[in-house]
């Protein structure tokens, strides 16, 4: 049975040949009840569905689309690489152009390594700390996202500093076992795991803007401790910028903290919505890499020239369109408007934003700085509120622990659109 619009009549048959529907589980609205929409086309700041109604979007395929959907110059570029060809399995130029890009942008990164996700950036960057430390052990934290790794799958246990348990089925509890979890902000169990186990650490890998589960701006203070006894100990610090890489500022989050990690993991914005993903450092570093050295790594379609072409020409773009800080200030703008809605409705309510990266904290106190600070019942409330936005034409994340995203293509009629429906929704 469906409700008789062409999105719920494609749901179901997709359920038939996908599992839940879809392709990646957030999609299927289970975070918000419900059935998702399924779009058809996608311009600007705007989405359309299958049955024809529009929304602003401010999930943007859930951060790639730093320009909008289908900008017209990097779709140009896109149609031009595709008639030449869609893969070679060579080199290619597309890749060495892009390659030059994010290592001129990027604190402290010689070489880089392109990939096909995020996921697989991250998996890759892992191996190659543990193949030039020599050692096993990763620490993580609680609350940070780096794709669906196997050894990365895992949550905290209780106590401070504990083993990772397996967070999906699937995940061997001794691959979990490498995996050390901390929460984040805490200074004191970060210094005590490096003071016992501190040289038997290969990487500590974080999101530097962590923005998977809420946005949970961190202390600075917590990552220059982290970089400092990282360093003592001979463990390499991996930031996990496929989020905030090219979208906090040109040099990600390694540029607006000041802090360079020894690795850096990148996709969503480089990939300009084609499937990109990336791991750089330090020369010595990345040289330990086949063919160069002795941690392998392949792929098939890693450098394609239709992506590389999309992600160049998107980097292109952002920095000739100065667009960061245009984003900031489109950033502020969405701000002035949205947080007094928030702080009316409840006390203690209020956007938390990093540059065009913004969250609403439903909860009141200060915004929280760690997954365990997360209120629960905010999750309840997010739902209504979900749901009557997107009744009304603003799309946000289908799930209270994801952010929103602007991008150049916005401007402030859609920040008013929004503004207006959530005034209404809140009251
Ligand atoms: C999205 C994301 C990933 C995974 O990237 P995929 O392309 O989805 O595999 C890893 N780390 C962070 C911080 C992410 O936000």
């Amino acid at each position: 049975m469906t409700d008789g619009t062409r999105s719920a009549d494609l749901l179901e048959r997709a359920r038939r040949v996908l599992p839940g529907g879809v392709n990646s589980p957030v999609r299927a609205f289970r975070a918000v009840g419900g059935t998702p929409h399924v779009i058809r086309r996608g311009a600007g700041a705007e989405l359309e569905d299958v049955d024809g109604r529009r929304y602003v979007d401010f999930v943007m395929s859930w951060g790639p689309l730093i320009l909008g959907h289908a900008h017209p110059e990097v779709v140009a570029a896109v149609q031009e690489a595709a008639a030449r060809g869609l893969s070679y399995g060579a080199p290619c130029e597309a890749e060495i152009e892009l390659g030059e890009r994010v290592t001129a942008a990027y604190p402290g990164i010689d070489l880089v390594r392109f990939v096909s996700s995020g996921t697989e950036a991250v998996m890759s960057a892992i191996r190659l700390a543990r193949g030039v430390t020599g050692r096993d052990l990763v620490v993580k934290f609680s609350g940070c996202y780096h794709g669906h790794v196997d050894h990365l799958l895992v949550a905290a246990g209780s106590g401070l500093v504990t083993f990772g348990q397996p967070s999906s089925a699937g995940v061997p509890a001794p691959f979990a076992g490498l995996t050390l979890v901390l929460p984040l902000d805490d200074s004191e169990a970060l210094t005590r795991l490096f003071e016992q186990r501190g040289d038997e650490i290969a990487a500590v890998i974080i999101e530097p803007v962590p923005a998977n589960n809420g946005l949970l701006v961190q202390r600075r203070e917590f990552l220059t401790l982290l970089r400092e006894l990282t360093a003592a100990h001979g463990a390499l610090l991996l930031f996990d910028e496929v989020i905030s890489g090219f979208r906090v500022a040109r040099g990600g989050a390694a540029e607006l903290s000041g802090i360079t990690p020894d690795l850096a993991t990148f996709g969503k914005v480089i990939g300009g919505g084609m499937p990109v993903g990336a791991f750089g450092g330090r020369r010595e570093l990345m040289e330990r890499l086949a063919p160069l050295g002795p941690v392998y790594q392949a792929g098939t379609l890693s450098g394609n020239p239709v992506a590389m072409t999309a992600g160049a020409k998107t980097l292109e773009i952002l920095e000739r369109e100065r667009a960061w800080e245009r984003l900031e200030r489109l950033g502020q703008a969405l701000e002035a408007r949205i947080a007094p809605l928030l702080e009316a409705a409840r006390p203690g309510a209020r956007l938390v934003r990093v540059g065009s990266i913004f969250w609403m904290s439903l909860q009141p106190g200060e915004p929280p700085r760690a997954a365990e600070a997360i209120a629960g019942e905010a999750a309840e409330r997010y739902r209504t509120i979900f749901h009557r936005l997107l009744e009304r034409g603003i799309n946000l994340a289908p799930s209270a622990y994801e952010v929103g995203f602007l991008s150049l293509a916005h401007t402030e009629e859609h920040i008013d659109r929004f503004a207006a429906a959530l005034a209404e929704v809140l009251s």
